[in-house]
């Protein structure tokens, strides 16, 4: 079998490991990046467009969010559209800080041509990743070469695992030692892409009896939108006039139609959140997605998987300086974070999809004006709105 020895090997080439390898590769820190799918394909692949504006800036110190911050429209503001009324909620003028809109792709994109234009060894389209001596000083990486079908050993010191939900590293953690919380909201949401120009400058959030809807502007020509819908619906089940019908419904406020367009994506994500802890095993690290999962309700997938890759990065590069401490609170110092925005996640949750509890199935009277309440005291109360508004960017969220 042939072999390639480094440093690291980082296993998955989304925002996490991308992020991590960069990194290394800037403190000359030798890595070996291994993704299953092909360049193009994640280059293509629309999923998040919000950052953190802590985030950017913390790429782009390091020099790998130039295009972004040239590019990126900044959003401090979202709007809450119930019962036909707007209600904006301007967080940036209570914290000082906005979002970023930048497709995940055109970052993915950012990042691969920083990585492999400055002599990154990027290996796309590896299959049949397996992980090897997790508690030995010298583990592995195996994987399947696309172009020979031969097996290849990646020698390391270390394995970043950032593969994602569906990935493999985090099946190499030991059953009775590792803990894994799971909350599943047990509703969906259909995912929608449309090429259809925004029809508000920034993020609407439709509370209705129906269910949540929301429009996100990603660029001037393409829109996201979701619809609350059944856990585990088809999506065949919502031909483009039923979208449109339920969209206009939900959004709808006097002065406000949305603007219509082809839909190009439609799928339903199950809302539902994880957390591995410890995320780490030997030598194994875990980072993003692969640890933990945020149902993207605030939208803070992204921004939590580049601040683990900050932190691990910054770890690795300690310890090839014989300072083996950051390793070591690697683990505590993402999760303290990771817990904020799983609690944030839940509370907003119920705001958005609460008051769908009116209707539906088994209608839940009392938690649905609960839930209505709760939006209430965040637009009545200044003192709720500045700390609904800190997590909501990503301000004070280490406790
Ligand atoms: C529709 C949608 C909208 C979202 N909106 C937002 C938003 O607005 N803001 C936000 O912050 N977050 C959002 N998120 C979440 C965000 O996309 C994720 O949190 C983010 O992609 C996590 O990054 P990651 O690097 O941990 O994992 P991923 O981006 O999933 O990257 C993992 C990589 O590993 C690769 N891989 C998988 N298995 C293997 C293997 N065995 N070997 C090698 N490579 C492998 C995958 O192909 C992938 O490239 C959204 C997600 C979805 C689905």
């Amino acid at each position: 079998m042939a072999s390639t020895n480094t440093r690291v090997a980082v296993v998955g080439a989304g925002p996490a490991g991308l992020t991590v390898a960069n990194l290394l590769r800037r403190q000359g820190i030798d890595c070996v990046l291994l993704e299953a799918e092909s360049r193009a394909f994640i280059e293509g692949r629309p999923r998040a467009g919000f950052l953190e504006e802590w985030a950017v800036r913390a790429l782009q110190r390091h020099g790998l969010a130039d295009r972004l911050v040239r590019q990126a429209e900044r959003q401090g503001a979202f709007e809450f559209r119930v019962d036909g009324a707007r209600h904006t909620f301007r967080y940036a003028e209570l914290t000082g800080h906005h979002h970023f809109v930048y497709p995940q792709q055109e970052l993915v994109t950012d990042l691969v041509g920083l990585f492999v234009e400055g002599g990154g060894d990027a290996r796309f389209g590896v299959g049949d990743v397996r992980l090897h001596d997790l508690t030995s000083p010298r583990p592995s990486v195996s994987y399947t070469d696309p172009h020979t079908g031969e097996r290849h050993r990646v020698e390391c010191d270390y394995v970043a695992g950032c593969d994602g939900a569906r990935g493999v590293s985090n099946t190499y953690l030991p059953r009775d030692t590792t803990r894994v919380s799971r909350h599943d909201y047990g509703i969906g949401w259909l995912a929608l892409l449309a090429e259809a120009p925004p029809s508000s400058d920034g993020v609407v959030f439709g509370i209705h009896p129906r269910g949540f809807a929301a429009h996100m502007a990603r660029s001037p020509q393409v829109t996201r939108f979701y619809l609350q819908c059944p856990a585990g619906d088809d999506p065949a089940a919502w031909p483009e006039e039923r979208v449109w019908r339920e969209l206009q419904t939900r959004l709808a406020v006097p002065d406000g139609k949305i603007t219509e367009g082809r839909l190009i994506e439609k799928r339903v994500l199950e809302m539902h959140n994880y957390v591995i802890e410890p995320m780490s095993y030997g030598r194994l690290y875990l980072a993003g997605e692969s640890a933990h999962l945020v149902a993207p309700i605030a939208a803070k997938g992204m921004s939590l998987a580049v601040h683990d890759a900050l932190l691990l990065a910054a770890a690795l590069t300690s310890w090839y300086r014989d300072d083996n401490a950051p390793l070591a609170g690697y683990d505590g110092a993402c999760l303290r974070r990771v817990w904020q925005i799983q609690e944030f996640s839940q509370w907003l949750s119920e705001v958005l999809h609460g008051p769908s509890a009116e209707l539906g199935p088994s209608p839940d009277p009392f938690r649905a004006r609960a839930a209505r309440a709760r939006l209430r005291r965040l637009l009545g109360s200044p003192t709720a709105a500045q700390a609904f508004a800190e997590l909501y960017i990503g301000k004070h969220t280490d406790f």
